[in-house]
Formats: structure tokens, sequence, C-alpha cells
């Protein structure tokens, strides 16, 4: 066989790894890191994509998963038991909420939900079990901006770790374990691969001991991702940073468009000077302010239905921080199962429409939004 020397790394698609002899698995065993085994305990491309996440988020390293749920589920099983108490901000991504409030119950581990008001003063939640927060860097689909040092501040006096779900802000904005917290989590599927091609999750941890406790989660629970789908969002991940910019450098310009047009009536951006944590939210992310965009037409179902009808190329999917841009309907889809209060006290309306802003070049989709605001 010729030398082979690839630039990129190729795909090992395979389930298992061969030994030489029995040195070669003592080997193995007695130098973890060295060679591999089996792939649901470690693979050259999940590693490959581990640690270019750690390296980003500034950790002492990384454990990839199958999805953004179960880098959660992983996150939290690391640290609690049957028995156990966690806290999990209110506003949270709608899996996670399901997740802790109707599975994690069935097994013993007992969840309370933090109103945002009192995000910064635990005293009255925390219990001598309680193990952990789970909160969001930016929340979905209002993009209210959380203080991360500050938190860190609160959960480090309570005793009890800080679990940061980092999905909409990315490594690229924010990174929370320089601003104290103790485990990052990302849906992977997001930003940080960034195609709408791979369904992925990572947990980041900053101590050595919640790592490995994560490790052996992910591998005896087997929660591993496939290699291939570690390649594509390794692959996706090498444009992190320039994706970045593209999407929050468009998403102010349309954030701005947008709240100019008579038919809107409401704009959530933090890069606009009247969002409440607008000052947090530079300061916290080097000078930009996200992809993710929020806005308000006419409560009216047949207003929105027109106004997605008339975008030609920009989706109605359900999902976000693709490089193509795409809407999202907040009401049927992640709050749908929340109660007409509920929605009502969020302010989440019939005419509230979320949008993902994509790489495009921003004239296409103002132009795009000036034909579907007409049709309003
Ligand atoms: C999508 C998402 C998740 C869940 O991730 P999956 O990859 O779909 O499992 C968790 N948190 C946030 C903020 C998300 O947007």
């Amino acid at each position: 066989m010729p030398h082979i020397h690839p630039k990129t790394t190729p795909i090992y698609q395979t389930s298992v790894f061969a030994f030489d002899d029995l040195n070669a698995l003592e080997q193995y065993f007695e130098q973890p890191g060295q060679s591999y085994m089996y792939t649901r305990y470690g693979n050259p491309n999940t590693d490959e994509l581990a640690q270019e996440v750690n390296k980003l988020e500034k950790g002492a390293g990384a454990v990839v998963t199958s999805s953004g749920m179960s880098a959660i589920l992983a996150a939290v099983l690391a640290v609690c038991k049957a028995g156990d108490h966690v806290l999990c901000a209110e506003e949270i991504y709608g899996g996670s909420s399901s997740l802790l409030s109707q599975e994690m119950t069935r097994i013993g581990v007992d969840v309370t939900f933090v109103p945002t008001a009192d995000t910064y003063t635990l005293g009255s939640y925390v219990r001598p079990n309680t193990r952990l927060l789970l909160a969001e860097t930016v929340s979905n689909p209002l993009l209210q901006v959380l203080d991360v040092a500050r938190l860190a501040q609160e959960t480090k006096r309570q005793g009890i770790k800080l679990v940061i779900d980092n999905t909409f802000a990315t490594p690229v904005l924010t990174r929370p374990l320089e601003l104290g917290a103790d485990t990052v989590i990302h849906s992977v599927t997001k930003y940080l691969s960034g195609h709408s091609d791979v369904t992925a999750g990572v947990v980041v941890c900053k101590e050595q001991e919640d790592l490995q406790r994560v490790q052996r989660v992910m591998m005896v629970y087997g929660l591993n991702l496939s290699p291939f789908e570690g390649w594509l969002a390794a692959r996706g991940l090498k444009t992190l940073r320039l994706r970045m910019r593209q999407h929050c450098s468009n998403a102010l310009e349309i954030a701005e468009y947008l709240e100019r047009h008579p038919k809107v009536e409401k704009v959530w951006y933090p890069g606009l000077e009247e969002h409440p944590q607008h000052e947090l939210a530079k300061r916290q992310g080097q000078g930009m302010f996200g992809g993710m965009l929020s806005f308000r037409i006419k409560d009216e179902t047949e207003a929105v239905n027109r106004f997605m009808q008339a975008l030609p190329s920009i989706p109605f999917a359900p999902s976000l921080a693709g490089v193509n841009t795409s809407v999202s309907y907040p009401l049927g889809t992640s709050h749908r199962a929340l109660s007409t209060e509920q929605q009502e006290k969020m302010g989440i309306t019939v005419g509230v429409i979320r949008f993902s802003v994509g790489i495009e070049e921003p004239e296409e989709l103002i132009a795009e939004l000036e034909t579907a605001l007409a049709a309003v």
C-alpha cells in the first residue's frame, strides 16, 4: 500500500478496531487516547469534533453525543441520581423542559422551574439535594439574554453546578466556561454544524472529574454519535466563525429593517438598542448579537399564512441556524404545549414569527421580506 497522508480526516466508518496482539490490547487500556477499540467508546471522527469544540469553548474536554437532547441527558445524568433535585430556567427549549419534567422525574430526579424574574436569586429554590441549574445563554423565541457571569456567582454561592445550553450564542459570541459555568452543552445540529444536515450534540466540561462522568454516561447509555455524522459536523464547524459573522450582520440589518416597517408591531433582537439586555448582549457577545430574531405582525392567523405564502424562497421549517434562512412559528411548534395563559404571559401571540437568518446576501432577504409584508 502506498504511503497515504490525507489533508483531512477520512471517515472511519467502522464499528470496531482490530488489535495486533495482546500487547496492543494492554496498551489500549494503559494509554487512553492512543488507540481505538469500539466506536461507541470512541472514534477518530467524533474525537476530532469533540477536540475542536473543546478548543472553541476552552474546556477541559468535550464529549460528542447523538443529539442536543442526549447531550443534555448526559450532562444531567453525570451528576444526578435518584433523590436529587435540579433547577431549570423557565424560558427553556421545549425538549429540555419535557426531558426534566416528564422523564427525569420518572427516575426520581425532581425538577423546579425558576421564573425569569428570580434567575439571579436562587435561595428559595435550592434544597440540600439540588445539584445543578440548567439555563440558556439566549432564549427562544424572544431572545432574552442571560448574564452568565452573574448567574455563575449565584450558583457558586448556592453550591450547585451551572449547566449552560450555548446553542444560540455559540462560542464565537460567548464562552460560558470562562464566565464561571461548569458545563456547556450544544445542539450541534444548529450553528456548530450549520448546514441543516446533521443531528448531533456535545457536552464540554470545565472539570476533569465531570468530563469523565459524562464520558461514562455517553458510553454505557449508548448516546454516541456515528462517525459519518461526526465527520459532517467537524467539516461544518470549520467555517463557524465566518458563518456567525454573516448570520449576525444579516440579522442586525433585518432587525433594523423590520423595526422601521409599518406592518411590524414589535421586533425582538438583542442588537436593537431598546432590547432590555442590549448592553449585556453587546458585552457578552463580542459586539455580535446572533442570527435569530422574532417579530410580530397583526395577531391574525390569515395574516401569518399570507406572509408565509408570499416568501417564495424562505421555507417554514421548525428548526434553526442553517446557512439558509428559515421562518418558524413558535405558537404552533416550540410553544404549542403551553396553556394560552402561559403563551400570553410570555408574549407569544398569533402574530409572532421567528426568523433564523442565514448567510445569504442581506439585500435578497430584505427584498423577499418586502414582498411578504406587502401581502399581509
Ligand atoms: C434544538 C435544540 C436542542 C435540542 O437539540 P437536538 O439536536 O434537536 O436534539 C436543545 N437546545 C436548544 C437551545 C435547541 O435549539
